[in-house]
């Protein structure tokens, strides 16, 4: 199984559904210390509010439920994300449904650290995993890639 070292600098997702936005805020800003030295991608309305809210600079991406969640999903595949940090509501219906599953299964198809409330959120930035290098290993997907289909 291969190891991808995550370096001291992470490359961190942030999503928030409508009603969770005000809990990653005050997460973020609760940590900004220890999350300043990252770098950010976030679904675009989530990223502009943490941009505008707080110290952190956020790449923002589309807005989820117009293809932001897939874009993260995408980069999750490439091996350009170390923490998925998505407060997704589970009282509220998404019109983009699919696309948050999705994003949740390539997390955990690549083998990502993902926090979907507050408390796993803490426990993660808590983690001295977090605070230095990691090396996550890898899942071999080289069966599923070289299936006979018949
Ligand atoms: P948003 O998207 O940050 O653009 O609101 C979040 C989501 O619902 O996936």
């Amino acid at each position: 199984m291969t190891k991808l070292k995550s370096e001291n600098i992470k490359n961190i997702a942030l999503v928030a559904h409508d009603n969770k936005k005000q809990e990653l805020i005050n997460w973020v800003l609760e940590n900004q210390d220890d999350l300043i030295q990252h770098s950010f991608y976030a679904t675009g309305t989530t990223g502009r509010l943490i941009n505008n809210k707080t110290n952190l600079k956020v790449t923002c991406l589309k807005s989820g439920p117009l293809g932001g969640d897939q874009q993260i999903g995408a980069k999750i595949s490439e091996n350009e994300i170390d923490v998925l940090i998505f407060f997704w509501d589970p009282l509220e219906a998404q019109p983009h449904d699919p696309d948050v599953k999705a994003l949740i299964r390539l997390a955990a198809v690549w083998n990502i650290p993902v926090a979907c409330n507050l408390c796993t959120a803490d426990f993660i930035i808590s983690s001295p995993l977090f605070k230095g290098g990691y090396e996550r290993k890898l899942p071999d997907y080289s069966k599923h890639n070289q299936r006979e289909i018949s």
